[in-house]
């Protein structure tokens, strides 16, 4: 049976998507050969390559003055990465630390230059969007992390500021659109709403590179990978095939406009239940509520048990909630059809019946 696949990351990819990724693996365009067996200088996976570059300009709207890069190394290489190229030593890169991947991210980013953390909202366990904070006027970036996968807040809005923004949108890339106009640099690791693990995608201002004056290896420099079209080293040929599936498939779908109508009606079935729901609340504070990781918890913390083993006999995987929060957490990416909430709204209605 096919489970409905509620976890965080590595994450739930559309039927479709996992059908023409399967049919790859054995037989890649016709050529006789795998996908995980064919250069990554031959023209079939170039143009795949490709594609998923020119998708993800057409999907977010980027214009010339962005470059789009496939990298490995995970969204952790990103948070040193993006200071060691954007962040001189004396520099001053600005911070709000919503979570664990922030706190990563400001801890890499001090190793190069000056970091100041504007708000933080760890003495509530980060379960809302600091928003009452102000950003000299002399700071490089602002380093953002627009959805918090583990606590379920999300930016509703960007901050007011001029100031070019550096955004982690690991796990919310694609799902809504975004003013490519505010940011300097976008980074996702691809496995949360977009392919398989194994790619980041690194969406960078050509215009803010080159400015720093120390040295960087030649692997770790974002000019070395646009120069050559993310290949200066073998890439992650497979992960960035099937990402470029997924974005062949947000296309059809309407895009990112339509996908954000999509995961709005599909989160709302979900927090209406939970605020319906005598059993059940919700973790993050409503104004921030996150439409891909809906954070809950049970009321009677004696039937936390029962409910997951109910959840997992009903075939909702993925579904137990991150240590440092607790409880449930429900990933509702992109690929998650409505069905699949429903399936989990209706097991919360029969279980607060029975408990009632
Ligand atoms: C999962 C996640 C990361 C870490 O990604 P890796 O690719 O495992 O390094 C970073 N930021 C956010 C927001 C995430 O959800």
């Amino acid at each position: 049976m096919k489970k409905h696949n509620f976890s965080a990351g590595p994450a739930i990819l559309p039927p479709s998507v996992i059908k023409q990724a399967t049919q790859a693996v054995e037989n890649f365009n016709d050529l006789g050969l795998s996908i995980l067996e064919v250069s990554h200088r031959g023209p079939d996976f170039v143009a795949a390559l490709d594609e998923a570059i020119q998708s993800t300009k057409d999907l977010l709207g980027l214009g010339d003055e962005f470059e789009v890069l496939f990298l490995t190394g995970g969204a952790s290489t990103q948070f040193f990465m993006s200071a060691m190229n954007l962040l001189g030593q004396d520099e001053l890169a600005c911070y709000v630390d919503t979570g664990t991947w922030s706190t990563k991210a400001i801890k890499e980013a001090k190793l190069f230059g000056k970091v100041e953390v504007l708000a933080s909202s760890k003495e509530a366990n980060f379960n809302y969007i600091p928003k009452d904070y102000s950003i000299p006027s002399n700071a490089k970036y602002l380093h953002l992390t627009s959805n918090n996968t583990i606590y379920g807040t999300q930016y509703r809005e960007l901050p007011a500021t001029d100031i070019p923004i550096v955004c982690d949108m690991s796990s919310d890339i694609f799902s809504r659109p975004i003013d490519p106009k505010r940011y300097a640099m976008i980074y996702a690791g691809a496995q949360k709403n977009l392919g398989p693990a194994g790619t980041t995608l690194v969406i960078i201002r050509k215009d803010i590179l080159g400015k720093v004056d120390r040295v960087i290896p030649t692997m770790l420099d974002y000019r070395t990978h646009i120069n050559k079209n993310s290949s200066f080293n073998t890439p992650p040929v497979y992960p960035i095939y099937v990402c470029m599936l997924t974005m062949r498939w947000l296309k059809e779908m309407g895009g990112v406009e339509a996908m954000q109508k999509h995961n709005e009606a599909k989160a709302a079935i979900l927090y209406d239940e939970i605020d319906r729901n005598p059993l059940f609340s919700g973790t993050a504070a409503v104004e921030d509520r996150s439409l891909m990781n809906v954070c809950f918890t049970i009321n009677k913390p004696a039937l936390e048990k029962e409910f997951m083993d109910i959840c997992t006999a009903a075939g909702c995987s993925g579904i137990k909630g991150h240590r440092s929060v607790g409880g449930f957490r429900a990933s509702i990416y992109n690929a998650m059809p409505k069905e699949s909430i429903e399936v989990l709204v209706n097991l919360m209605k029969k279980f607060a019946e029975q408990h009632a």
